[in-house]
């Protein structure tokens, strides 16, 4: 738990709200974030490269809500996006073209046009056909545009099988045989303009040691490329950085920071970074309430408000989030139970054998670290709502998405005339 999550007099607060309070006034589920915890999460990151010529691009992915975006931008960050969607996104948070980067394997020309009108800082391109994407739109437009390549440093990020991404057999990247080939390419496209490397070796890494095999590579790339009259003047190190999810520990983020320098801070390049997860993961928490306390022929299941679909990690990738009682007891030790929401998959189940004493049919809980890729990837699975996110700061509090219900989802369709045809 983060001290922006805590309790006070027994009840669970975000910040100094109250969020039984939140729950009474805005409905469960929903999430809650402390902007207070961004700005914290943000200013640690920066802090840690004091001295060096650092890009912080909030990986927007994590969790586009504006307000969530704009926080971390009034501290200054960019964005890093991976859609023209997400580029909407980020402008409409009031973030400039040119604190945006642009990744992702399947830009579009029309997604490409985007970017480069809203004039983007760097586009990290993945394959030779997306440099000639880009040339051709750029050329289009009379634009010259500034372009890192992603490689493929082939290390296994060792987390998530789900979100490693920077071995051979995944999409992403150049990989080091065909380096030689994308390179030469821009001799021949006018209207690209070669920056440097990115890596991205996966997401929710929590042992860095990847990361420095990653950033070796980037550095003897950097060392080869400039020995054959290349400019090489951006690094992008990506993503990827873990946070104690339940019952993890992690290196301190000052090891990663140490890892950084010693790699790659002696290379006169100006240093990105695309933080998601660290900047975000730990200032949401998912508010649900207990729907029915089931005690089944072997198990005793706690079956809540919210679902694999208001929260898809544990189902996707097995993550165990830290589950809480809102209100504390004095109970004695409850026993055991599985914790399972109401959607019809085996699969809604968001951990076993959690202990929460004095909770049942009724009770609020809290489901922490949800601030990272909880929101981003709901769905109405089920026939359910969007559910509404809620930010804290201080004594204050804001509903900044409401709620999605049924009935504007119902608005989003419609019925041709000859589906009322019976068959014969
Ligand atoms: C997803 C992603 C990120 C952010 O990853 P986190 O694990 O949330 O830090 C950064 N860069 C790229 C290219 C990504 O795909």
């Amino acid at each position: 738990m983060t001290e922006s999550f805590t309790y006070v007099n027994g009840i669970l607060h975000a910040e100094q709200v109250d969020v039984a309070r939140i729950a009474a006034e805005v409905g469960t589920p929903c999430y809650i974030y402390s902007a207070e915890r961004l700005r914290h999460n943000y200013k640690e990151f920066r802090d840690a490269f004091a001295g060096m010529d650092i890009h912080i691009h909030y990986a927007n992915k994590a969790n586009p809500n504006l307000a969530v975006t704009r926080v971390l931008a009034a501290c200054g960050a960019g964005a890093d996006i991976t859609s023209g969607g997400e580029l909407e996104r980020a402008l409409a948070a009031g973030i400039k073209g040119q604190n945006i980067i642009y990744s992702g394997v399947g830009k579009t020309e029309v997604e490409i046009a985007a970017a480069l009108k809203a004039d983007i800082y760097q586009f990290n391109v993945e394959s030779m056909p997306e440099l000639h994407a880009i040339n051709k739109v750029a050329a289009q437009m009379g634009k010259k545009t500034a372009v890192t390549l992603r490689v493929n440093p082939d290390v296994s990020a060792r987390t998530y099988k789900k979100t490693s991404t920077g071995e051979l057999g995944t999409k992403f990247g150049i990989d080091m045989v065909q380096l030689e080939e994308a390179m030469a390419l821009f001799k021949t496209l006018p209207a690209l303009d070669f920056k440097g490397f990115q890596v991205h070796i996966g997401s929710h890494v929590y042992d860095y040691e990847p990361f420095r095999e990653a950033f070796l590579k980037l550095a003897e790339l950097t060392h080869a490329w400039r020995a054959r009259g290349y400019t090489v003047e951006r690094l992008d190190l990506g993503g990827g950085v873990g946070i104690p999810y339940d019952g993890q520990s992690l290196a301190p983020f000052a090891d990663y920071a140490r890892t950084v320098r010693e790699t790659v801070g002696n290379l006169g390049c100006q240093i990105a970074f695309e933080p998601g997860r660290r900047l975000v993961g730990d200032a949401g928490i998912l508010l649900s309430r207990v729907t029915y306390d089931k005690q089944g022929h072997s198990n005793r299941f706690l079956i809540l408000d919210a679902g694999m679909n208001d929260l898809i990690r544990p189902a996707m990738y097995e993550a165990r989030h830290s589950i809480i009682p809102v209100k504390q007891s004095g109970a004695e030790q409850t026993a055991l139970a599985d914790i399972v929401g109401p959607v019809c998959e085996t699969s809604d189940l968001f951990g076993v054998d959690y202990r929460l004493p004095g909770v049942g049919t009724g009770d609020l809980v809290a489901i922490l670290q949800a601030g990272a890729y909880g929101a981003a990837m709901a769905s109405t699975y089920n026939g359910r709502a969007l559910i509404p996110e809620v930010m804290v700061s201080g004594n204050q509090y804001a509903v900044v998405r409401r709620r999605i219900a049924i009935q504007e989802q119902i608005d989003w369709e419609s019925v041709p005339d000859w589906a009322n045809v019976a068959t014969h």
